[in-house]
């Protein structure tokens, strides 16, 4: 039989066969799987040797491409110096430009930016800057729109629109770069806006590697992280494509199947195959999963809930960031209340576990978790000054 995929680093891409999902469908459902024909900008460069050989052109050239696109951010052929004319006039219809551009930008009272990204096919998505001193976490949309629907998310409330392919990932990164502020260096990126990543897992294992690349932005791996609601056919790919490498972080919010039903709708999985997914994925020794635990008063924040999640983990090595609910006008969830929030954080505490109270950053702009949207735009925060700060 005849073997479908490309080969990528010494390994075959196989199509990912998506799980069957309750989405809610739109007029134009997108394919879920992107193909694999992306632009110049978003391919790695053994690719882009392959692509230039076509055109008789030494290997070097590929790596001098891909350099001055994702090291240096030009991606305008004719300013790529130290290639020959000839080829800056050659490489011009490869899709050497991010096909999105920057819309509105918002800035939070804490620093963080939020950017909106509009999509050449009129659509828009959202990325989030988070400055922590000199360094920068930087949070990417995956998709327009998601299936998972979680209960307290914007982003979800409209269902999956479609996948965003690798490019569109990438140009998240690429035109964000001039809202660094001077002296900022891009430390993380996570893989946690819009969408759910491993409904898309093809391209976000492409733009994780080019993001990684010695000659690109040379991110280390262990600083990006693809954070998930916990789809198991994506686990095994993910692990299978990148060998573990890269960090996971799993969304549970409950520990239950009864629970996390409520809180996840959109996903079938129970948190058992979850963690079962978990205990396959090629977790490198000394390293952890992050599990993300959204509290919401009344539903998921008792001591019952922290004990059930303290079983269901007691196989694998995590620690857990706890989120008090982000409130937004989507869901008629409620944050817990503090006293709640400490009482649960002790009883995983108690029982041997790591458990992080994250901070909320970006809430007055819309850019904390759970409330970013795309497709339309938040009306809170006050508008940024769209003139780059470097
Ligand atoms: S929290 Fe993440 S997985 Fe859940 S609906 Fe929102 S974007 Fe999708």
């Amino acid at each position: 039989m005849r073997k479908t995929g490309r080969i990528v680093n010494g390994f075959r891409q196989k199509p990912l066969e998506l799980e069957a999902i309750d989405m809610q469908p739109t007029e134009d459902t997108m394919p879920l799987v992107n193909a694999t024909s992306e632009p110049a900008c978003a391919l790695l460069p053994e690719e882009l040797v392959e692509l230039l050989s076509t055109m008789g052109q030494p290997s070097y050239r590929a790596r001098q491409i891909f350099t001055w696109i994702h090291k240096k951010g030009c991606c305008d052929p004719s300013a790529m110096s130290n290639l020959p004319h000839p080829l800056r006039e050659a490489i011009g219809s490869l899709g050497t430009s991010f096909p999105a551009q920057v819309g509105e930008s918002l800035e939070s009272s804490d620093g963080t930016r939020k950017l909106e990204i509009k999509l050449a096919d009129g659509r828009s998505v959202e990325t989030v800057l988070i400055p922590e001193g000199n360094k920068l976490t930087q949070c990417i949309s995956t998709q327009v729109g998601c299936a998972a629907r979680c209960r307290f998310c914007r982003s979800g409330h409209a269902g999956l629109l479609r996948n965003l392919t690798a490019a569109e990932i990438l140009a998240q990164v690429h035109l964000a770069r001039p809202f660094h502020a001077s002296g900022q260096i891009l430390r993380n990126i996570v893989f946690m806006g819009i969408g759910e990543p491993l409904h898309n897992v093809e391209a976000v294992a492409r733009v994780a590697r080019i993001l990684a690349h010695a000659d690109g932005l040379d991110l280390s791996t262990r600083r990006i992280t693809v954070s998930t609601v916990g789809i198991v056919k994506g686990i095994d790919r993910l692990g299978e494509l990148l060998g573990g490498d890269i960090a996971l972080a799993v969304s549970l919010h409950g520990a239950s199947p009864e629970t996390r039903a409520l809180l996840v709708p959109g996903v079938k999985e129970t948190p058992r195959e979850i963690v079962e997914a978990l205990e396959r994925y090629p977790l490198p020794q000394r390293r952890r999963f992050t599990i993300e635990y959204v509290l919401i008063g009344g539903v998921n924040d008792t001591d019952r809930h922290a004990r059930e999640l303290v079983r269901l983990l007691s196989r694998i090595r995590v620690k857990i960031n706890l989120l008090p609910l982000n409130p937004h006008d989507k869901t008629e969830l409620l944050p817990p209340t503090d006293e709640r929030v400490l009482a649960f954080q002790k009883v995983l505490i108690d029982k041997g576990l790591t458990a992080i109270l994250r901070k909320r950053r970006g809430a007055d702009i819309g850019a904390a978790c759970g409330q970013l949207l795309g497709l339309g735009k938040t009306k809170r925060g006050r508008p940024a000054d769209a003139t780059p700060t470097s």
